[in-house]
């Protein structure tokens, strides 16, 4: 019978990060400038490694070459997701991504990056930034060449709970004072835009203005989230989105979830709470990887959970 796989986090240093990933969840993170903790990941810049278990020691990026009957035998020649916790003191710079196609050619055969973030928590009046005013690239050249930034970017208000799906070519930036989950393709391409002048060891951070201005969507558009809602007396399940690369779900439990086969597998993170996945018990800040085979399953405890599978492409 297959077993669960639990995940040892990556975390990452940089300097908007804060120290929320200790205070929230516990986990022991290397300073008080830990801004992303890599919760499932099979990327090279920061491999999980497997927790206890069959595998304990392995990593999942060598799972994922060496142990392809785990996945269901999806195709790939990496791990395809990556899930992040995101603790932002400070605002990350305006960014963007590229898409399948500009990434393979231009960043050395690397996946585009489609992501989406769901608000764990941010201080009263935080903001978010996705999309741009700008009708053409023409005039989206000229708003960042005069730095006319308030102007040329469009801000949301955010409160807890809220979801949002970012397509390839939508210039964003999350705010400080937010703590979100993020669900991504595994990619670790991005183009800075700005970063409000900032200094990183005495020199500002690269900004990469030609492959922004190649890969910005314009004029922006943004689509709704999905947003189904089904409701028991023992959980709340809203499905958030189902893209090609991914399908994201969140549950909260009061009692007893069942849970079908997945198709392939799931990525499962506890964002709050604690409870058992079959006979297994598990607790805030767990992240896990039901395997393919592992089938029907049921979930006990008072819990928030985040349950993400792979898209179908
Ligand atoms: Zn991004």
């Amino acid at each position: 019978m297959a077993e669960l796989i639990f995940l040892e986090p990556v975390f990452k240093e940089v300097i908007w990060g804060g120290d929320a990933l200790h205070t929230r969840f516990g986990y022991d993170i290397p300073g008080d400038h830990t801004g992303e903790c890599w919760a499932v990941s099979g990327h090279k810049n920061g491999d999980c490694r497997i927790r206890g278990g069959l595998w304990d020691g392995c990593t999942l990026g060598q799972l994922w070459k060496e142990h392809r009957e785990l996945f269901g035998g999806e195709e790939g020649d990496q791990f395809p997701i990556l899930i992040k916790l995101i603790d932002a003191r400070q605002d990350l710079s305006i960014q963007v991504h590229p898409d399948d196609v500009y990434a393979r050619e231009h960043e050395n055969g690397s996946l585009g990056k489609t992501e989406c973030w769901y608000i764990l928590d941010c201080e009263p009046g935080t903001e978010i930034i996705i999309g741009h005013n700008a009708s053409c690239k023409e005039e989206l050249k000229q708003m960042i060449d005069e730095g006319r930034w308030k102007e040329l970017l469009r801000t949301h208000p955010i409160h807890r709970g809220d979801f949002f799906q970012i397509e390839p070519g939508t210039i964003h930036a999350i705010k400080g004072g937010t703590l979100l989950i993020e669900t991504q393709q595994s990619s670790d391409v991005t183009y800075r835009v700005y970063d409000y002048g900032r200094l990183q060891d005495g020199k500002p951070r690269p900004l990469h203005l030609k492959q922004s201005l190649d890969v910005i969507t314009c004029p922006s558009s943004v689509k709704d989230s999905l947003r189904e809602v089904e409701e028991t007396e023992d959980y709340r399940l809203e499905k958030l989105v189902e893209c090609a690369y991914y399908g994201v779900e969140h549950l909260t439990l009061h009692g007893t979830a069942s849970r079908r086969t997945p198709a392939l597998y799931e990525m499962v993170g506890v964002l709050d709470g604690e409870g058992a996945v079959g006979k297994t018990a598990v607790k805030k800040g767990d992240f896990f990887l039901i395997p393919w085979g592992y089938g029907d399953y049921e979930l006990r405890g008072e819990m928030e959970l985040m349950i993400a599978r792979p898209g179908k492409i």
